[in-house]
């Protein structure tokens, strides 16, 4: 068997996968030859199957250097949930667990070793290792070894020795930073030598991307919540203080919330990060501190209360979304009054990168306020260019419209020439809107020609014409001067030569941006079912889960659950073509949850609702790999005529079959000649019987629906 069939077979085996994704089998590939690696690829996207499957090809020991204690064991949890023979050894142990463990390994009961930098750098363990066969050593988050990057970690330097101590042992880095510096430094100092670089894109396709604008941010949380209950989501806020008052007042709008941030007990943080990972709490109100340590594949959302400082921030934090691949929402509120404070912030604090600083957060003001994909524009950031717009941002999902806004310009440009760039943006829309300060009068602004000019407007609409203005660069911001706002070159052109300005609708704006819950539609009868049972089988998950004291999400990740609720097998065999079912998992949990789908099916029919199992759809899929119809069904333990039927079913709902694989052309010809000699209207009996019933019901289903579609 070569490595990619054995590879191949392995996927299936232990993880349930049927098919590798980009890069994976390259990887695993160069893994095997021995070569060290290196590998730069965004969160969720299955790096670490490259060294998980090559320690099961391996004769030695797989060594995995992770910095998060906390992540271990979730990790190692879930590996042995799918009969991957892994452990891990870190400081939480006690020397009798740490003792059974390394007996474990000198046996060769364990293939797998994840362990903490620290650990494996001790004299120890050193010569524990030395007294084995290491096959390979995996260094996952490998960005830590590095203090360019976001989150050097220094027990990480130690590693540099790892090429000194143990020569011959090939290496594999794995981190899902972009940045080349970076990459650079952790090859520098793991010394790997001559690594193959395997770099894939850094696009989420899953998470959806939308900018709000940062009012009445509770009630539009709310109702996005409420729209989508049990399902896990965090809510990134500013301030320790916003995290604890948002998830009190979102308790009043009867939504559970926990909150977390760096000044709480450490005991309080990590119940209330095992609460969210094992679905015990699903929302979570938190500072940036939360997240690192968290594996949990099915969370559904990312809010930012606040804007994120950099777009760095931002990309690694929605990114804790969707890593299971299913479709996910992220949305991140926006203010000019948080510009400011970080503004503020940078300005004040002792900090040599101030202007680095500075030119990232304006880089995260252009995304929040752009009018083009954001999807473009945030991959653009990591040096990548997206052919074609997303399709999944707000702005691609509601394209701006644009309006003559030369005179609206003109009106907010004179006003503040006329007030001799002396007033702030509340300032200004006061003025254009001729509000009754006081301060107004003791300066005789009412007196000015421009005063009150823009009544038509609501406070609102001329704070996102303002910051249009600023966007396109005819206003800028004192910072230095309380704020204000002053002219610039562009802006004389437009005062003074008369420069068209094309401004984005504003109603435009406001709708698109207010919107964050989708409109209502009347749910099928087929949805229905399925939201009931996911439901169901989301409970039992959540029961076994608890019983072995594992997060749920390592039972089965949504997408299985998704794909069992829309196939609804009633068979274990069938459980087989289920994405993320291996042999392991099959044999542990199939019985209980073919069970669970087979009562459920009894309680519909009992109620007496006509359930249709997904059964076509398990068809279609076995028909996509290239199984024959006979194979199919003698597979399915089913006759060749119900197979048929299944897949004029999946061709009638739109998929791709190629019929002329399906049918003989002389049984179409047969047909044909049928149906010109006996009546169609009156069902396929007629048909069925005039072919001698030698054709079958969905042959001749198939073939009309072909027939039909020719035709049109
Ligand atoms: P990363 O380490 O890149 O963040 P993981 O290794 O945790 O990502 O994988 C993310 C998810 O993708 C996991 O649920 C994993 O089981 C799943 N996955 C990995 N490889 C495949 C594959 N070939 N087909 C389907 N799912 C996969
Ligand atoms: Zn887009």
């Amino acid at each position: 068997m070569n490595f990619y069939e054995e590879a191949l077979k392995i996927l299936k085996k232990y993880f349930g996968y049927s098919k590798f994704r980009d890069l994976q089998a390259e990887i695993i590939q160069n893994v095997l030859e021995e070569k060290d690696t290196i590998v730069l690829m965004p969160t969720g996207i299955g790096k670490s199957i490259t060294f998980q499957i090559p320690s099961l090809i391996f004769n030695g020991l797989t060594v995995v250097i992770s910095p998060l204690i906390a992540l271990m064991k979730d990790q190692v949890d879930g590996l042995k949930s799918s009969g991957i023979p892994a452990d891990f050894i870190n400081s939480s142990q006690t020397g009798a667990e740490r003792q059974k463990i390394k007996e474990n390994v000198l046996s060769g009961k364990i293939k797998l070793l994840y362990v903490s930098p620290e650990k494996l750098m001790t004299k120890d363990f050193y010569l524990f290792l030395k007294k084995i066969k290491v096959s390979l050593f995996a260094v996952d988050e490998a960005h830590c070894i590095s203090n360019w990057g976001h989150s050097f970690r220094p027990e990480y330097t130690k590693l540099k020795f790892l090429k000194h101590y143990f020569e011959k042992v090939p290496i594999i880095a794995l981190t899902a930073t972009a940045d080349k510096i970076t990459a650079r430094d952790i090859i520098k100092q793991l010394k790997l030598e001559n690594p193959a670089k395997f770099i894939s894109s850094f696009d989420r396709p899953n998470l959806s991307l939308k900018v709000l604008i940062g009012r009445d941010r509770l009630t539009k949380i709310a109702n996005f919540i409420k729209d989508k209950p049990k399902q896990s989501g965090i809510i990134y806020c500013l301030s320790r203080k916003s995290t604890e008052s948002l998830a009190k007042r979102l308790n009043v709008f009867g939504i559970k919330a926990g909150f977390y941030h760096a000044g709480m007990m450490r005991e309080e943080r990590s119940k209330v990060q095992e609460d969210f990972i094992k679905d015990n709490i699903h929302i979570i109100c938190a500072t940036i501190a939360f997240g690192m340590g968290i594996d949990k594949s099915n969370i559904r959302f990312v809010i930012h209360y606040n804007m994120p400082k950099n777009i760095e921030s931002y990309y690694q934090e929605i990114g804790r979304a969707g890593r299971d691949g299913l479709k996910s929402e992220t949305f991140m509120f926006y203010s000019f009054s948080d510009v400011i404070t970080y503004k503020y912030f940078i300005e004040k604090e002792e900090n040599k990168n101030r202007e680095i600083e500075i030119s990232k957060l304006q880089r995260i003001q252009e995304f929040a306020e752009a009018q083009t994909c954001r999807r473009k524009i945030l991959l653009s950031y990591f040096g990548e260019f997206l052919e074609k717009d997303c399709g999944n941002c707000d702005v691609c999902k509601n394209p701006p419209k644009h309006f003559d806004g030369t005179i609206l310009t003109q009106k907010a440009l004179s006003a503040i020439y006329r007030t001799k760039e002396s007033i702030g943006m509340t300032a200004l829309i006061d003025f254009l809107r001729g509000a009754k300060r006081k301060d107004f009068f003791t300066k005789n602004y009412h007196k000015i020609k421009t005063f009150g000019v823009g009544k038509n407007l609501r406070f609102d609409e001329w704070q996102s014409v303002i910051l249009q203005l600023l966007n396109q660069g005819l206003l800028e911001i004192a910072y230095d001067k309380n704020h204000v706002l002053q002219l610039t070159e562009a802006s004389n052109k437009v005062l003074f030569e008369n420069k068209k300005i094309n401004l984005v609708t504003i109603s435009e704006i406001k709708s698109k941006k207010q919107k964050i819950v989708s409109p209502k539609r009347t749910i099928t009868q087929k949805e229905k079912n399925f939201n009931e049972l996911f439901e169901r089988l989301r409970k039992l998950r959540k029961e076994i889960a608890d019983n072995e004291k594992v997060p749920p999400y390592v039972i089965f990740n949504d997408l299985t659950l998704k794909e069992l609720s829309d196939i609804k097998p009633t068979k274990i065999e069938d459980l087989t073509e289920v994405s993320g079912i291996g042999e392991h998992k099959k044999n542990k949990y199939g019985k209980v949850f073919i069970y669970e789908i087979i009562n459920f099916i009894t309680d519909k029919i009992l109620d007496g609702v006509n359930i249709k199992g997904g059964t076509n759809l398990l068809t279609f899929k076995l028909y996509k790999k290239g199984l024959s119809v006979d194979e199919i069904a003698k597979k399915r333990d089913l006759k060749n005529a119900t197979i048929f039927s299944h897949l004029a079913k999946s061709y009638e709902d739109g998929e791709d079959i190629d019929i002329l694989r399906l049918l003989k052309k002389e049984e179409i010809e047969k047909i044909i000649y049928a149906i010109e000699n006996v009546k169609v209207e009156n069902g396929l009996k007629p048909v069925f019987d005039f072919l001698n019933q030698e054709i079958s019901y969905g042959k001749i289903k198939l073939a009309l629906i072909y027939l039909s579609q020719k035709n049109n």
